[in-house]
C-alpha cells in the first residue's frame, strides 16, 4: 500500500498534532505512533491518569514532550475549545494536525428503545464537540504550513445497520460534516479525510461485541500506516477521502 511506504522514521518531525481520546484504544495508539514518527502530541481527554500513563511511555522511548488537555467532550463548551486553540499558538505557534478520534458507542438497541437523552449525549460527543472543537482550532490550523484534519468513521457510517442507531448516525454525521469540509477548504492549506478503523481490538469493540475472542482482531498498532500517512506530508495532496485502516 502506498500509505506503507510513505511513513519513514522523521515523516512528522516537528509536527504539533492533537488527539482526541488520547488515552486508550485507537486514540492512544495513535499518539504514541505520531510521537515515535516525530510529532509533539496534544493528549486530548477525559480520564487524566490515562492521559499521563501515554505522556509517561512517550516519554520513555524518548519521544518529544507531549502535552495534555484534560477535557470531556460532553460538557466542554465554546470558551474551553476557544481557550484551547489561544493556548496552543502560545504554546507551539500552530497546529499542524487534529485527529478527531474520541466517540461513544452508547447503547446498540432496536430503534423504538432508543432513549432521548442518550440520543443527545451521543450526539453533542460524536458530532457536536468535534463541530465545535474543529471550528475553534482553526486558526491554530491556518498557521501550519500544511494542516491535516482526520476524522474517525465506521462501517455503519456508510451503510446503516440494525440496532445500531445514534452511533450511526453520528457516522454518517462525521463523514457529512467531513466533505464539507474538505470540498470547503480545497485548494488551500488544510487538508479534511475520514478513516474508518473497521474491526479493532479495543474495549468499545469489546463492548459491541462481547461474544467475539479479540485475539481474532487487528490491533490498533496494526492501524497506524495509515493514522500516520495522514498526518505526514506524503498526504498534503489527499483531500475529501474517506480511506478504510484495514
Ligand atoms: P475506545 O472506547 O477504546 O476509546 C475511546 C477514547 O475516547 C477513550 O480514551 C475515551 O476516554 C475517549 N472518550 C470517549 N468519550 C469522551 C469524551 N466525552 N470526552 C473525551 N474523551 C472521550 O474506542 P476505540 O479506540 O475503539 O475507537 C476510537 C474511534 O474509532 C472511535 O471514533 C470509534 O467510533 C472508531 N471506531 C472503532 C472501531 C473499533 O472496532 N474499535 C471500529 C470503527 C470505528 P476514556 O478512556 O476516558 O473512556
Amino acid at each position: 500500500k502506498m500509505h506503507n511506504e510513505s511513513v519513514t522514521k522523521d515523516c512528522l518531525t516537528n509536527k504539533i498534532i492533537l488527539v482526541t481520546g488520547a488515552g486508550d484504544g485507537i486514540g492512544r495508539q495513535a499518539a504514541l505512533a505520531y510521537a515515535s514518527y516525530g510529532a509533539t502530541v496534544i493528549l486530548l481527554g477525559r480520564t487524566v491518569t490515562k492521559l499521563e500513563a501515554v505522556y509517561d511511555e512517550i516519554i520513555a522511548a524518548d519521544g518529544p514532550e507531549p502535552a495534555i488537555v484534560p477535557l470531556d467532550l460532553k460538557g466542554a463548551t465554546k470558551s474551553h475549545y476557544e481557550g484551547l486553540n489561544a493556548t496552543i499558538i502560545e504554546k507551539f505557534g500552530r497546529l499542524d494536525g487534529l485527529l478527531n478520534n474520541a466517540s461513544l458507542l452508547g447503547v446498540l438497541s432496536p430503534f423504538e428503545h432508543i432513549d432521548h437523552p442518550s440520543w443527545n449525549d451521543l450526539m453533542q460527543v460524536n458530532v457536536t464537540a468535534q463541530f465545535m472543537l474543529t471550528q475553534a482550532l482553526m486558526p491554530a490550523l491556518k498557521r501550519a504550513e500544511h494542516a491535516s484534519i482526520v476524522f474517525t468513521s465506521s462501517g455503519v457510517g456508510r451503510k446503516g445497520r440494525a440496532y445500531w442507531g445514534p452511533y450511526a448516525v453520528s457516522k454518517f454525521a462525521t463523514e457529512g460534516l467531513a466533505q464539507v469540509m474538505a470540498d470547503e477548504y480545497e485548494g488551500s492549506s488544510i487538508r479534511v479525510n475520514v478513516i474508518n478503523p473497521g474491526a479493532t481490538r479495543t474495549t468499545m469493540r469489546a463492548r459491541a461485541y462481547p461474544g467475539e475472542d479479540p485475539k481474532q482482531l487487528k490491533t490498533p498498532a496494526d492501524l497506524m500506516p495509515l493514522y500516520v500517512y495522514l498526518m505526514a506530508d506524503a498526504s498534503v495532496e489527499v483531500n475529501g477521502e474517506s480511506l478504510d485502516a484495514q
